[in-house]
């Protein structure tokens, strides 16, 4: 059985890993102090190559590593430049997350044999007990969502910007919902 505990979050980077030439994150995700759409370069990035704007790059640059980056139990194979997607891991409740994001030119990514065999062992090292589920592996396509379990996937379908995804288990059994966010009305005076 895997060991989740050696793909969890560490707050510092795997010794000998580094970006080099990968540039990934400068694509797939929105940098508020950088307006831009996510699943579109940066306008700063450099593909390939770089940030223009290294010396000056806003803090959530700065701060953001990769599942890659921090995680020893993730290898050379998982590299984003090389996967074409970045991991990040994190845990809510009692329920690890491994989110799997895929660059949409390159949407098969998840599936390569590999690549999709280790999503499937890290789904299956703690299936859902009872109600609880101890592990998710979530592959995002843009707004497409798909969820891996030990013995099928679930394809969610487009989770729009007011919904998020649900997954819950009853008796060993996963299900995955489509929610509308939880929106905390402001209170006056
Ligand atoms: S995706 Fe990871 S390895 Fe690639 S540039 Fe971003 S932090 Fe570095
Ligand atoms: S500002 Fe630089 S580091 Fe930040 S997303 Fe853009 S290119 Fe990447």
């Amino acid at each position: 059985m895997l060991d989740v505990s050696s793909l969890a979050a560490a707050t510092s980077v795997v010794p000998g890993r580094s970006c080099g030439s990968c540039t990934l994150c400068c694509k797939l995700f929105d940098v508020p102090e950088v307006p831009a759409t996510a699943g579109k370069w940066c306008r700063h990035c450099d593909p390939g190559k770089g940030c223009r704007i290294y010396d000056t790059r806003p803090q959530a640059c700065r701060k953001f590593f990769c599942g890659w980056m921090v995680s020893p139990g993730l290898g050379a194979e998982w590299k984003p430049e090389r996967s074409k997607m970045i991991v990040l891991l994190h845990v809510a409740g009692e329920t690890f997350w491994l989110n799997v994001h895929v660059d949409e030119s390159y949407p098969s990514a998840w599936r390569r044999p590999d690549i999709y065999k280790r999503l499937k062992q890290i789904a299956s090292s703690n299936p859902a007990v009872g109600n609880r589920i101890k592990v998710v592996v979530r592959v995002q396509i843009g707004r497409r969502h798909i969820i891996i379990l030990p013995d099928r996937d679930i394809d969610a379908g487009l989770v729009t910007a007011d919904e998020e995804l649900v997954v819950t288990a009853r008796e060993g059994l996963v299900s995955v919902q489509r929610e509308r966010r939880q929106v905390t009305p402001l209170r006056a005076g």
